[in-house]
This record gives structure tokens, C-alpha cells and sequence, in this order.
């Protein structure tokens, strides 16, 4: 980390931090925010967590999720913090605009910043830099950090559950971004009592009926294959969205199922916002969905899950999609 011994010296005094990560939060943002919070906390720091939107219903029984400020809806309590903070943390994202408002008044407001992230080519605002893109997830890098911190006391089981559902989130439990160095993170904080499969059951099989019924309403409805160019896109229209009732973090993982298809390299999931058209990416090997998010989405994010935007309409951000799919990988990469 950049700056570490300048960071553990200020971190020997007692502060007033803010832990921030980035908008419409995953298991990855809300888990390394809640576990270094839980961290700094037991060394007698004040520490709040800011997150832009909201999160998903499957991380309420995080301890101290309750007490996340959501930015968009405590503006003027948040700036408040902002104002009063020591130290600001940035968490899972590698640049201010990732948390839109909130990243404009930390950069105005001049506080010193934090960032650990595992996203490619991370943006200067940091005092403190941990940016590793070979590790799996925030949480991963979470845990490296606080054994640096503190290498005598025991991991705190319940800060262990917090950066293991990260772990799984970012990884599709085990599946992908996986490296030893991960599965001995993860040997070590079973040893310190995470109980995997509670969390697994947690954050996995506790969804409400409707989840269920959504996906194979995309699958079955909504999915289109392009076997030419290898490609799996599914969309969703606004009456989708009100018809299913679907509310953040209700559409997590759908876009994965594209990627079980032997066929399918590259796996798109369109969905219409009330004022964008919001595109996931993934894929498989050597197809980059980083360079289309960044190049044509405004986005960006990693190889094999990416991330961006469009402002024209579903179908025709669909059909743009389709055409620089096809520009790209008319010749088939591994
Ligand atoms: P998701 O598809 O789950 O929303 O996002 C997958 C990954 O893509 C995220 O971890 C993030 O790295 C990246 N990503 C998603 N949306 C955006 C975006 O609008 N801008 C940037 N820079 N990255 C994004
Ligand atoms: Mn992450």
C-alpha cells in the first residue's frame, strides 16, 4: 500500500472516519465497508458508512447495515460528516465519479482519501493507495489490510463473515478471479470462525419468490442468442420493472446464466432505467468487455465484468450493442 506507515501512524490516534463505496452496492462494497467499520470501531475510531444508493435486501442482517447512510437521501447529514472527517476511505471503486454527488464534495471538501480497490487503472485522488487488480474482490484486500494493521489479535469472526461475502459475491462463490493466494485467505478466516455456509445460505438461498420468477421470465422471455458471434443478451423493458416489482439488487446474477451456455463468450444484461439504459457485461477468456463498457458505454470496470450506460433507448442502445459485438468478434477469440 502507498503510504502505509504514514496511514498506521495517523490510524494510532483516534479519528472520525467515513467509510464510503460505490453506487448501487454488492456484497463486495457492502461487505469490506461494514467489516473495516466493525475494524476501525474496536480501536476506539468514530466511523460512519456512506453509501451512494441503496443495497440489496440480502446484506440487511450485516450488523450496523442499518446504520448506513444512503447519500442520495442524507445529503446535508452526510456533508455534515464529510466536513468533520479525518480520514475518508474509498472502497471497491478507483475514481470520485464512481459515487457522482458524493465523490464531488469529498473532492471539494479536501480530506485526505483511502482507497482500497482491486479495479483496473485506479484515478489519483488517493493519499493512501492499496489497488490491486489481481485480487478477487475489495474484501480480499480488506483482509490484508487489517492483518497489516493489527497483526497480534484475532480476526473478529463476524468481520471475517462480512469480508468472506464479498469474497463470494465478487467471485460467484469460488467461481472466477480465483487465485491461491484466495483460497488461503479464505482457509484463514474459516480458521477464525466464519461459518461458510451460513453465509452462503444467507446471501444466496434467501430470496423472495418473485426473484425467482423474474429469472425465468428473462430466460425464457427475454434472452436472445447470437450464435455467429457467440453472444447472450438479455433485456428488460420499465413495465418489466413494474410488473415484476423489481427493486435494486433484485436483478444480481441474472446476467451470469448467459455464460452457462457452451455457445455464449460474451454476455450482456440491457436493462431500462428510468432515465438511462444501464448495461452489465461479462464474459469468458480473452473477451474484454472492459474496452466496450469504457470505449461506448461510458463505463468500465473489469476484463470479464463490466459495466456502463447509454442515453438513447433500449433498442437502439440494443442494436449499437449488436453492432460493435459484431465489429469485434466476427473473428472468434479464445
Ligand atoms: P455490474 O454489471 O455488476 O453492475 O458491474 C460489474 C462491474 O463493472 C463492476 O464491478 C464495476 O467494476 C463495473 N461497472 C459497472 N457499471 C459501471 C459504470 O457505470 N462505470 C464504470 N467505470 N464501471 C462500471
Ligand atoms: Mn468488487
Amino acid at each position: 500500500m502507498k503510504n502505509f506507515k504514514k496511514l498506521q501512524t495517523f490510524l494510532e490516534t483516534p479519528r472520525d472516519i467515513l467509510i464510503t463505496s460505490h453506487r448501487n452496492p454488492d456484497g463486495d462494497a457492502v461487505g469490506s465497508s461494514l467489516a473495516l467499520m466493525h475494524f476501525l470501531k474496536s480501536k476506539f475510531h468514530t466511523v460512519y458508512v456512506s453509501l451512494p444508493s441503496d443495497y440489496p435486501d440480502n446484506f440487511a442482517w450485516m450488523e450496523g447495515s442499518e446504520d448506513i447512510l444512503i447519500y442520495d437521501s442524507k445529503v446535508k447529514r452526510v456533508n455534515k460528516i464529510i466536513d468533520n472527517a479525518d480520514l475518508i476511505f474509498a472502497l471497491d471503486y478507483n475514481g470520485l465519479d464512481r459515487i457522482d454527488k458524493m465523490g464531488e464534495y469529498i473532492a471539494k471538501s479536501g480530506v485526505p482519501v483511502a482507497m482500497i480497490d482491486h479495479h483496473l487503472d485506479p484515478k489519483d485522488f488517493s493519499e493512501y493507495t492499496l489497488s490491486d487488480p489481481t485480487a478477487s474482490s475489495t474484501c480480499e484486500l480488506i483482509y490484508d489490510f487489517i492483518k497489516k494493521l493489527d497483526k497480534t489479535s484475532p480476526l473478529d469472526a463476524k468481520v471475517g463473515e462480512y469480508i468472506y461475502t464479498g469474497i463470494l459475491t465478487d467471485t460467484g462463490s469460488f467461481r472466477h478471479a480465483i487465485s491461491a493466494k484466495l483460497f488461503r485467505t479464505a482457509a484463514k478466516l474459516i480458521e477464525s470462525g466464519v461459518d461458510a455456509a451460513k453465509v452462503q445460505m444467507l446471501v444466496f438461498n434467501s430470496l423472495p419468490e418473485k426473484n425467482l420468477r423474474l429469472l425465468g421470465y428473462c430466460l425464457n422471455k427475454r434472452m436472445e442468442i447470437l450464435p455467429d458471434i457467440k453472444v447472450g443478451i438479455i433485456t428488460l423493458t420499465k413495465k418489466d420493472y413494474e410488473d415484476f416489482d423489481i427493486q435494486r439488487g433484485d436483478t444480481e446474477g441474472i446476467v451470469n446464466y448467459l455464460l452457462m451456455l457452451k455457445n455464449v463468450k460474451v454476455a450482456a444484461f440491457v436493462t431500462e432505467q428510468p432515465k438511462i439504459v444501464k448495461l452489465s457485461l461479462r464474459s469468458k477468456g480473452d473477451y474484454a468487455v472492459n474496452e466496450i463498457a469504457s470505449e461506448h458505454f461510458k463505463g468500465g470496470g473489469h476484463k470479464n465484468a463490466a459495466g456502463g450506460a447509454s442515453f438513447s433507448g433500449l433498442k437502439s442502445t440494443v442494436n449499437k450493442l449488436k453492432k460493435i459485438l459484431t465489429e469485434k468478434y466476427s473473428t472468434p477469440l479464445n
